[in-house]
């Protein structure tokens, strides 16, 4: 178990940041996530002949009864933030779903020892509350868009929602949200055509662009290693039509390499964890929207807090429980491994 104070795992790793799913629901249907349309389905049966044998995971919507309430999730993040986290994303499924999101917001941004509160959204619901996050004491948000084609970004989410994301992107930056990033997940002949127009979209708003692998974590386990745009050919594609300068970052626990424009203006970051897993430097907890914490994306096993909050456990005993959690995390991911083990939950549910 952890000394008392922090939360270190049996590996040496200090965790700081946590992800706090809000809500296991969502508006979109992205294909890489919750491949449920007829779009989703026909591009996995054209990869596989048919949809794998292997599994899909059943999605049984969390009952409202076993969501967190604020409070719960208020207390949970204040005995985090006592043990050493600094970081705090809200995410979900679709974190703007839930409703009042701005009280919960408030309330976590008065707690003392926050460094960095930010959210993940798909940006569809945004622009109502814009204002309401950043006056509750948001700071930054990440948005999620795929494609800048509004037929390509339809197959890819299964909602006709680009402008709405466009407009809520737009609108986060003129209030101030800072800095700005725009995360897209690229899939081989899905979305790989769009990389240098996506740079170029982050370049004319200034800013940051992130390409993430596609992980083996939607609910109908269609992935296929195939499908993944290794980070290397990305970076070698953006690299022979733009001058790009390595950021440095000092930070090894970050997901991301990054690369600014010689201009200065955009960012690029390049998030690899299929193709370059970053690890070994993990310092990331998760809690879902029911109250479980998990300790790696690719668990297989999540533990109950849910039941020991609302048991009436003090802060003290819930203090040692995690420390005893966060000791048994994972040391790594085993994608392409022949033992993988898929995750129990699809990425949903997880909270990315
Ligand atoms: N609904 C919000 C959104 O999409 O931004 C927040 C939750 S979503 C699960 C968080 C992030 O996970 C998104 O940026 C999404 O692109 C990413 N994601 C979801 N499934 C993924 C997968 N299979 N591989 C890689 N990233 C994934
Ligand atoms: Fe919803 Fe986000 Fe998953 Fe897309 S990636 S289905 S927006 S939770
Ligand atoms: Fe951390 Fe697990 Fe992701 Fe590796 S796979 S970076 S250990 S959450």
């Amino acid at each position: 178990m952890s000394p008392a104070g922090s939360l270190v795992d049996s590996h040496g790793r200090t965790l700081r940041d946590m992800r706090v799913s809000l809500t296991d629901r969502c508006n979109f249907r992205c294909l890489y996530c919750l491949p449920e349309t007829e779009a989703a389905q026909n591009f996995y049966r054209g990869r596989w002949g048919q949809m794998p044998e292997s599994k899909p995971i059943t999605q049984e919507w969390v009952p409202k009864s076993h969501l967190l309430s604020f409070e719960e999730i208020e207390r949970v993040i204040k005995l985090a933030v006592r043990l050493g986290i600094t970081k705090i994303r809200l995410t979900g499924g679709e974190p703007m779903l839930r409703q009042e999101l701005e009280k919960l917001v408030a309330r976590i941004a008065a707690i003392p020892g926050i460094e960095d509160l930010a959210m993940t959204t798909n940006g569809s619901l945004f622009a109502e509350k814009a204002q309401a996050l950043r006056d509750a004491g948001l700071r930054r948000v990440s948005f999620s868009m795929d494609s800048l084609d509004r037929d390509n970004f339809k197959k890819m989410t299964g909602r006709d929602g680009l402008e709405s994301v466009l407009k809520s992107i737009r609108l986060a930056k003129k209030i101030g949200f800072a800095p700005l990033k725009v995360n897209a997940v690229v899939i081989r002949d899905i979305n790989d055509h769009e990389i240098e127009s996506l740079v170029e979209f982050a370049r004319g708003e200034d800013i940051s662009l992130r390409f993430i692998e596609f992980m083996p974590l939607d609910s109908a386990r269609a992935w296929q290693r195939e499908m993944v745009v290794p980070g290397t050919e990305i970076l070698r594609r953006l690299q022979s039509r733009f001058d790009l300068r390595l950021v440095v970052n000092e930070n090894l626990s970050s997901t991301s390499k990054r690369w600014a424009h010689a201009d200065g203006r955009g960012e690029i970051g390049i998030i690899a964890p299929v193709s370059e897993p970053f690890c070994g430097h993990c310092n990331r907890i998760r809690l879902t929207a029911d109250g479980k914490v998990r300790t790696c994306l690719f668990s297989v096993t999540e533990h109950d807090l849910r039941s020991i909050l609302r048991g009436g456990a003090s802060d003290r005993e819930l203090d040692r429980w995690l420390r005893g959690v966060v000791w048994q995390k994972e040391d790594r991911h085993h994608i392409g491994e022949p033992d993988f083990v898929p995750a129990s939950r699809s990425m949903s549910c997880i909270g990315g």
